[in-house]
């Protein structure tokens, strides 16, 4: 048959892709495409060579296991070949496998399978000597592995010594290490703050940290092993199948997969395949599909392998979490409090079980520390529910005219100044009081009882008038009319009414909650209060700058930069300018009595109050100068118990704190 030069051509390709593809994920644990795609394309590589076996040569990666041995360590011969596994990835795929499993054993009966995880680690041969363990290697190509014995050593799962009964003279034990996924995330997070490079997935993590010529360093990274299976052996076969092998082991002390099921058709391997990936994503672990073994040890050796593979075994993958698009955009979204996310507009990639289009960016960091540009051919990941993320920027795909990816200095919905707050990684608008994105939070912060305190103005009702246009920002509120208000639906109109009186009463404040209603970031209540108190007029707060802000107690450098920054932004003074003209006033001054007998003292309040709010007591109280704590300790002067006062009176009696009751809180006040 003649080879058609296209076919000829890609296949010599798709050998050397591959075979890259090998180095970097084999040898350096850090590969640069999704396993869907490497799959794909060795796929590929193999129907050219089914098609066009005059194509096939030995050293075809179709041929081949794994990747070369690394030089920095001793080699290792494995007395028997550590091999691979073939791949299925649907039904008619695994019922075909059964049918060649059939063929080849001359029979029409489904042989019973053993189901196991695949793990998603790396592969690993212990050789025990009198049950103690004196030799580890890593699979390498399947012939010469690397002598890893003193890493293996420090991973706790992995049992120095073997206990119970007729413990073979040489045992090899195979398996798969790994690392959890919780390990795994602790480990990233700790790589980021470091500085360092994040590993791309839990199983190059688990390579990495196995192939360390230091084991200190391995020790410290959190690697766990079930075992699957058996090499050299000496003596007679203790074990008819696998999973009689599987029970040994674990009655050695070794760790073998508690998901191990024997099966008796393929109805049965579908539905425990079925099973197993409902729980992909809860197991503590990474899986990639399920290995199914025929589970008779006879039947094995009469199936025996070709090339790269035994014949008795086979891996059902499981749908792709990670696969390969291009970046087509990058926008900026502005949540509800003002944070800029920048969002990559992805071209559609189906991942994960579902398609996917745009994946979270997270933050200005996370962008640099990936460089993640448009026009970018990237892996973006997508597993169970957890939001899709861009994992890697595959480099050798970038186009020529990239350009580094920042975030804009203005907020795109309202213009007003981004800020970013050093040590933070959030960028935020700081047009609190008018940036449409923030309206609806920025209105039901304004009304909140703490803020101007607008009975009946619920958060429900905030965004109703917000998505029916009535309002825009908290100024509108001052402007509406009974009859906007009764049109609304579910409004009556002895609620309308209510709801406009309650808006006339909130317009007479305090200088204070009027600050704290503007919602300016870490802006609280006891902040609001300082600032009030020190600069008294609005006018000399918007006068002031950031030297003179932070000399006052409780306002850092972050706190004065956010104030600062609020006045500055044109919409903001606009909207101020509108609520002041709509009414809104407080007394003119606002100043802690300095010569009142509470200035300086500490009350705690607590109980049912009959006369006062909670918040007026307190805000009476700091008027007065007094400090008003959450909690009785040897330093409170005071203790105000109102009705049901329950733990906090039985402390200030135990510490001989003096106790008032609602009636003397009243008469210091007025
Ligand atoms: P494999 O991972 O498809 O299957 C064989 C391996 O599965 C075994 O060696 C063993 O380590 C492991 N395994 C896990 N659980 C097992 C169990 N219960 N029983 C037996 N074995 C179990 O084959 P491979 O040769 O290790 O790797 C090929 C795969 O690696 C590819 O399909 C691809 O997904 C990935 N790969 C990716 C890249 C890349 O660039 N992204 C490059 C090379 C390979």
């Amino acid at each position: 048959m003649t080879i058609p030069t296209e076919s000829s051509v890609r296949a010599s390709e798709l050998r050397s892709l591959i075979n890259r593809y090998n180095v970097l994920y084999y040898v350096e644990d850090s590969p640069e495409v999704p396993d869907v795609e490497y799959d794909r394309l060795f796929r590929e590589l193999q129907q050219l060579e089914t098609d066009y076996p005059a194509l096939l040569s030995t050293d075809s990666p179709t041929q081949r296991v794994g990747g070369k041995a690394l030089d920095k360590f001793e080699q290792i011969t494995h007395s028997i070949p550590m091999l691979s596994l073939d791949n299925v990835f649907n039904e008619d795929e695994l019922q075909a496998f059964n049918q060649r499993v059939c063929d080849w054993l001359n029979t029409a009966d489904t042989p019973i399978y053993a189901a196991e995880p695949k793990l998603d680690g790396l592969a690993i041969s212990i050789r025990y000597e009198q049950g103690i363990l004196v030799q580890a290697a890593t699979r390498g190509d399947g012939a010469i592995g690397e002598n890893v014995t003193a890493n293996v050593r420090t991973i706790p799962t992995i049992p120095l010594v073997l206990h119970g009964e007729s413990i073979p003279d040489v045992v090899e034990i195979r398996g798969e290490i790994f690392m959890p996924k919780a390990g795994f995330e602790a480990l990233n997070q700790a790589q980021i703050e470091a500085g360092k490079k994040p590993f791309v997935n839990p199983r190059n993590a688990a390579a990495g940290a196995l192939r360390q010529l230091d084991s200190k360093i391995t020790a410290s990274r959190p690697l766990a092993m079930y075992c699957y299976g058996l090499g050299e052996i000496s003596g007679d076969s203790q074990a008819l199948s696998h999973s009689d092998a599987m029970q040994l082991l674990a009655g050695w002390g070794c760790r073998v997969s508690p998901e191990l099921e024997t099966l008796n058709s393929v109805a049965e391997c579908l539905d425990y395949i079925e099973r197993l990936g409902e729980r992909r994503n809860s197991l503590e672990y990474e899986i990639d599909g399920v290995v199914l073994k025929v589970d008779s040890i006879a039947l094995q050796q009469r199936l025996g392998f070709v090339s790269r593979a035994p014949r008795w075994a086979i891996a059902h993958k499981f749908p792709a979490q990670e696969e390969m698009t291009q970046v087509e955009d990058i926008e900026i979204q502005v949540g509800r409090t003002g944070a800029l996310t920048p969002v990559a507009r992805l071209k559609p990639v189906f991942v994960g079980g579902v398609t996917v289009s745009n994946a979270t960016l997270h933050n200005q960091d996370e962008i640099d520390r990936k460089d993640v540009r448009v026009g970018d051919t990237v892996i973006v990941r997508r597993a169970g529910d957890v939001i899709p993320e861009v994992v890697q920027v595959v480099l050798t795909k970038r186009p020529d005219d990239t350009v580094k990816f920042v975030i804009p200095s203005l907020c795109p919905v309202c213009q007003s100044e981004v800020e970013r707050v050093e040590g933070e990684a959030i960028a935020r608008c700081s047009g609190g009081l008018y940036c449409p994105a923030q309206r609806k939070e920025a209105i039901k912060h304004f009304s909140s009882r703490k803020a101007l305190d607008v009975d009946g103005l619920g958060d429900k009702l905030v965004e109703v008038l917000v998505d029916e246009g009535l309002i825009n920002d908290s100024a509108d509120l001052f402007s509406l009319s009974l009859e906007h208000l009764s049109a609304l639906e579910r409004m009556g109109e002895k609620s309308a009414l209510n709801l406009i009186s309650a808006l006339q009463v909130a317009k007479t404040t305090t200088f204070s909650r009027f600050l704290y209603s503007l919602g300016i970031r870490e802006v609280g209540e006891a902040t609001a209060r300082s600032l009030a108190m020190t600069y008294l007029t609005l006018d000399a707060l918007k006068a002031t700058d950031e030297v003179q802000l932070i000399e006052i107690e409780d306002v850092g450098p972050i706190v004065a930069h956010h104030v600062v920054t609020f006045f500055h932004q044109a919409h903001n003074l606009d909207v101020i300018e509108r609520l002041l003209a709509a009414g809104i006033n407080w007394p003119l001054e606002e100043k802690a009595q300095s010569d009142s007998f509470l200035s300086g003292k500490t009350v705690v309040l607590t109980g049912t109050l009959e006369q006062l709010s909670r918040s007026e007591a307190k805000e009476k109280l700091l008027a007065l100068g007094a400090k008003v704590a959450g909690s009785v300790s040897k330093k409170t002067d005071y203790v105000v118990a109102g009705r049901d006062a329950g733990s906090k009176l039985t402390k200030a009696e135990s510490l001989g704190v003096e106790v008032v009751d609602e009636s003397t809180l009243i008469t210091w006040i007025s």
